[in-house]
């Protein structure tokens, strides 16, 4: 067993530093025009396809990586770059584990390469769960898909929203109801190939912030796939189903459930995303502290000044902390018996909220205007605690967790 260290190996030091260059030299001297502009940046997400940073190779080596802080140190320093392209160049990732979690063996070789394509031909996915009527409310869910024995295909209808690259997708990962009865219990996730007939973009979304990233929805009229792209194939769906059918008339549900284990180890991903963005924002305005004078003195040397950012890194650093331990849980399966995974995104997404705010002050009028990068992180870090469950539902999962009763 590995000694106790609180130190990245030397692998990770390097892969940290290299990816930092990338947000450096990349992703910061482009972030303001991405954000005006409101567009999917395909010569940011090519440039990082280029040296390896967007493929599947790279994701794979992260997620795999055996102290499981592959996947926070990668997030924390590209979105430490700028939190819009970060998201573009990571989003297909949401679909990608979707597929990782759920799929055969088979249909995690034939789809993940697909999403990513390759360095002259970059592709996206999306993941589409969020519904009109269904947010928070996962069980809420209307889109349905319905079996055509037949044919042996899946026919599924509805509208998803918010859909992180939906539409301008190679490949759309859909989660839909088979049984509407079961809430959660009955719902099942698809593969949409490219180009299937039915599947459209509805709406854009124009955001607050992360503008660089493309949010929509995704209308599903009639559309037809094979039983091949029901993710983990149907025998594996049946059984579940009867279970929960089980479970269902024998009275409530199970407290540990399969799907809220999944979002537990995959929460300290978003809380390593706000960590970026609070870092990036608190070292902007720790160089401004000490350059800036008023009244003969630099405005650091003001206890009210510099008292917020031994908040802001306290913070920032506590926040790294539960990241780090929600993700090395993830990895060596441990149990979330206290959310702690929930604990992660909760503190973090707060604290880029908080952290951000705090820059914009300490950079007075400046901070205010778009010529100085802490007015669009702020912007930026009000996803945080909407996207991935909301603070509230973060809260909610740790309380009913902590009380010992079922998390629906
Ligand atoms: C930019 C962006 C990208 C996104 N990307 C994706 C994506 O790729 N795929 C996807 O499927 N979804 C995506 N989402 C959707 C996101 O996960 C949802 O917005 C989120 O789950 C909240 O749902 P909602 O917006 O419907 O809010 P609602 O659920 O309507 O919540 C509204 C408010 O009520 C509160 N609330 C709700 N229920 C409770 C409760 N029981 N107790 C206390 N408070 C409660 C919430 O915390 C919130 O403050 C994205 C959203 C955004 C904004």
């Amino acid at each position: 067993m590995a000694e106790f260290s609180f130190e990245l190996n030397d692998d990770q030091k390097a892969v940290r530093e290299w990816i930092h260059g990338f947000a450096a030299d990349v992703m910061r001297p482009a972030a303001a025009e991405w954000d005006e502009r409101e567009e999917t940046p395909w010569p940011i997400i090519q440039e990082a396809a280029k040296i390896g940073l967007y493929s599947l190779d790279f994701y794979a080596q992260q997620y795999f990586d055996p102290t499981g802080l592959g996947i926070p140190m990668t997030m924390e320093e590209l979105f430490w770059g700028d939190a819009g392209l970060a998201l573009s160049i990571v989003g297909t990732g949401l679909a990608a584990v979707g597929v990782l979690a759920n799929g055969t063996e088979e249909q995690i070789g034939t789809w993940i390469p697909q999403m990513y394509g390759d360095a002259n031909d970059v592709k996206v996915a999306a993941f589409c769960s969020s519904e009109p009527d269904a947010g928070s409310d996962v069980s809420a869910m209307r889109t349905r898909a319905v079996y055509d024995e037949a044919k042996d295909e899946w026919v599924i209808n509805g509208t998803k929203t918010w859909a992180t690259n939906g539409g301008i997708a190679s490949v759309h990962v859909v989660v839909a109801a088979v049984d509407p009865g079961l809430g959660s219990k009955g719902h099942a996730s698809f593969i949409i190939p490219p180009d299937t007939p039915g599947l459209s973009q509805g709406q854009k979304f124009k955001k607050h912030g992360i503008r660089a990233s493309h949010t929509a929805e995704v209308v599903l009229d009639n559309v037809r796939v094979p039983g091949s792209c029901l993710l983990g194939g149907k025998e594996k769906l049946d059984e579940r189903l009867a279970r929960a059918r089980e479970r269902a008339t024998a009275g409530g549900e199970r407290l540990k459930n399969a799907a809220m284990a999944t979002f537990e180890a995959s929460r300290p991903a978003v809380g390593a995303m706000a960590v970026g963005t609070a870092r990036a924002a608190y070292e902007v305005a720790l160089d401004y502290a000490k350059t800036r004078q008023q009244f003969g003195r630099p405005i650091i040397d003001n206890q009210g000044v510099a008292f917020q950012l031994a908040d802001m890194r306290t913070r920032i650093d506590a926040s790294r902390l539960l990241v780090w331990r929600a993700s090395w849980m993830a990895v060596n399966g441990k149990p979330f018996d206290s959310a702690e995974g929930s604990m992660s995104k909760l503190f973090a997404s707060e604290t880029a909220k908080t952290v951000t705010a705090q820059a914009v002050q300490i950079l007075g009028g400046n901070g205010f205007t778009r010529e100085y990068p802490v007015e669009r992180m702020h912007r930026d870090a009000a996803i945080y605690t909407i996207f991935e469950g909301t603070s509230e539902i973060q809260r909610l999962v740790i309380a009913r967790t902590l009380a010992g009763v079922p998390i629906r």
